[in-house]
């Protein structure tokens, strides 16, 4: 088996540790040989000692003489936006771990450069849809999906299409999207009026970072996976279904025309989907997540609780919408997740700052990356004005 170059971009994040986990329990398989991150020096220039890549690159520009001066010699370090894309397509395998709209020009370049892009950064794929499809089809670009319910759904597909790039969808009946239901699952919303942001980021069973983990307490981040698995497998939003199933034993599941649903088992453990994503076709030797069968198992599901948690439900109004609506979505989504986190916002505002946002979305059509970023800028305005008019904070 022969060695694939890797590079980290976000590799000071959640994704991008556990990455070098994966990759430094198989040194023969992988090499990581590019690593970028926004603004953390102290981390990247320790993961920098530790891995010896080729080039780092920050994205914060004015961290770059600092980062130059203390990287190990003979590494190249490049800044700002184009220092991050030059990294993304530095490897035969991109891993984008960038934390929410940031990611854009990362998934663009590494497919525009006709690489395997490792996905984790939603909202790129999300609020970008129309070019990322586009640079998609570039020859040798492919997404393989890192989020661990559309990684279930890539490797449930390969059941009745087995290895395929773009698995054979006309044998789906439904995709099973599985969520944990998060900290705050069956209550109601006159109990969740003062929750605290501790509370919230006290995620049952991930550990993520806060702002996908505060996404998982609204059930947001099930109604953006919902969009993500829309536009990664193409099937129609009618037939993509939300799960609650408090184990975080079943990642997702595939039900086929003929009646069989095939699902996909392991224990909350990043490192699975990620290995997956990165050694795609070939599976990892290194076992993550693998449960004990030899003990009791209890697995439960049920419907999610669509009234409390609407952001679920706001979330299909804006896939079905399409145009820029997921993009409005999710920038003011990201725009009242920091509002919540700075304290100026209280949980329930977050759907109610989301809702009001998108009630104001402008269908431009998105047929550029400046029409995206413009979009973006439009929606994060909004959804800023609206959280200032709010009249309380909590
Ligand atoms: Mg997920």
């Amino acid at each position: 088996m022969s060695t694939t170059t890797v590079s980290l971009v976000g590799s000071t994040g959640s994704i991008g540790t556990q990455a070098i986990d994966v990759a430094r329990a198989d040194p023969d398989r992988f090499r990581i040989v590019a690593l970028a991150a926004q603004r953390s020096v102290d981390r990247l220039c320790a993961q920098a000692e530790l891995l010896h890549p080729e080039l780092v690159a920050i994205g914060d520009a004015s961290l770059a003489p600092e980062l130059a001066r203390r990287v190990p010699a003979g590494t190249e370090v490049l800044a700002g936006p184009v220092g991050l894309a030059t990294a993304a397509v530095a490897a035969e395998v991109v891993v984008n771990g960038v934390v929410g709209f940031a990611g854009l020009p990362v998934t663009l370049a590494a497919l525009e450069a006709g690489r395997r892009l490792a996905l984790a950064n939603k909202e790129s794929l999300i609020a970008g849809a129309p070019v990322v499809q586009r640079a998609r089809r570039t020859p040798g670009a492919l997404i393989v999906p890192v989020d661990s319910e559309h990684c279930a759904i890539h490797q449930c597909l390969q059941a009745s299409a087995p290895k395929s790039a773009e698995p054979d969808t006309s044998v789906v009946a439904r995709l099973l999207v599985t969520a944990s239901g998060g900290p705050f699952r069956g209550r109601k919303a006159s109990e969740l009026g003062s929750v605290s942001v501790e509370e919230a980021l006290n995620h049952p069973t991930w550990n993520m970072g806060p702002k996908i983990t505060i996404d998982s307490s609204t059930l947001m981040n099930k109604g953006l996976e919902v969009i993500e698995a829309h536009e990664l497998f193409f099937i129609a939003y009618d037939r993509i279904d939300v799960v609650v199933h408090p184990q975080s034993i079943v990642h997702s599941m595939v039900e086929l025309v003929d009646g069989a649903t095939i699902a996909q088992l392991s224990l909350p453990d990043m490192r699975l989907p990620i290995g997956y994503a990165m050694g795609w076709p070939e599976r990892l030797g290194t076992p993550y997540g693998a449960l004990d069968w030899t003990t009791a198992q209890h697995l439960s599901f049920e419907p999610p609780d669509r009234t409390t948690f609407a952001c679920l439900d706001l979330a299909y109004r804006a896939g079905r919408q399409g145009g820029a609506a997921p993009g409005w979505l999710s920038a003011a989504n990201e725009v009242a997740v920091a509002a919540f986190l700075e304290r100026r916002l209280d949980w329930l505002g977050i759907a109610e700052v989301v809702e009001e946002t998108l009630d104001r979305c402008k269908d431009d059509p998105l047929d550029s990356v400046e029409a995206v970023l413009e979009a973006d800028r439009l929606a994060r305005a909004e959804a800023k004005a609206i959280v200032a008019r709010r009249p309380h904070a909590p």
